[in-house]
């Protein structure tokens, strides 16, 4: 069995190379290697797959610190093993991380998935959606006819999915110009918007466009602004909701 061995980092100029605390590309950086660097190789592991300055492999060097860096940026002076494999079995990678959920009912705004035609869509409102939807025609007058579900691109970068493709945004269906169905839309945004959006977030609720105005999550507490997009919104209330919302994930669907 080989002995622990040594290799010289070998990145690119201007590169340095990030040691992890596994052999995996999704395990933890636990520091930068500068080109040049001399490593101690204690024992090597097979882990992800990764092409370097050297070819691609898995085989990782876990070095003296206790971390690991891809052998493929590691000048051994051979492409196999030069050091003996790490204690018994190679440790399966760890699971990449979990995307980091939003707190519940926190302001959050989430930006629609790419379009790539009519596959990406998710057919028919979320759960979310769809509860939001029976809410509104429970609580409110002139809700006969709240749609929103439709596959396509967004009209304002047609890279995205619309938040309609997505199931994420409902169109409820009210002239601004007719006042009791104006008041009807705006008791929703007072009731919604109060308290600085306890409901709305609760609901998960990411933008509000009505009447030539627009509200967004990102910019929440700039109330409502400005909305000079192709459709003024003064025939319907567009409401789309973030992805923990769709999901039922905040508090207002529990
Ligand atoms: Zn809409």
């Amino acid at each position: 069995m080989a002995d622990a061995a040594t290799g010289v980092v070998t990145v690119n100029p201007g590169y340095t190379l990030g040691a992890r605390s596994a052999p995996s590309t999704t395990a933890p950086k636990t520091r930068r290697l500068a080109n040049g660097t001399r490593v101690r190789i204690v024992c090597q592991v097979r882990g992800t797959r990764v092409t370097g300055r050297f070819g691609t492999s898995r085989l990782w060097d876990k070095l003296a610190a206790g971390d690991y860096v891809s052998d493929t940026y590691v000048q051994t002076g051979s492409d196999g093993r030069v050091a003996p494999p790490c204690g018994g079995d190679t440790p399966p990678p760890p699971p990449p991380p979990p995307a980091p959920a939003p707190a519940a009912d926190a302001f959050h705004y989430d930006d629609p998935g790419a379009w790539r035609g009519p596959s990406s869509c998710s057919g028919t409102f979320t759960p979310g959606a769809q509860a939001l939807r029976t809410w509104l025609k429970a609580n409110y007058a002139y809700t006969r006819s709240i749609g929103g579900y439709s596959c396509r691109p967004n009209t304002a970068n047609t890279s995205q999915l619309s938040l309609h493709a997505e199931g994420r945004a409902l169109d409820w269906m009210a002239a601004a110009g007719k006042p009791a169905q104006a008041r009807a839309v705006n008791r929703f945004i007072a009731r919604v918007s109060r308290d600085n959006w306890r409901l709305g977030r609760a609901m998960g609720i990411q933008e509000l466009i009505w009447n030539r105005r627009i509200w967004t999550a990102t910019y929440a507490s700039s109330g409502f602004r400005r909305y000079t997009g192709p459709n003024p919104h003064v025939d319907h209330i567009h409401i789309g909701i973030n992805r923990a919302g769709a999901a039922k994930r905040t508090s207002f669907y529990r």
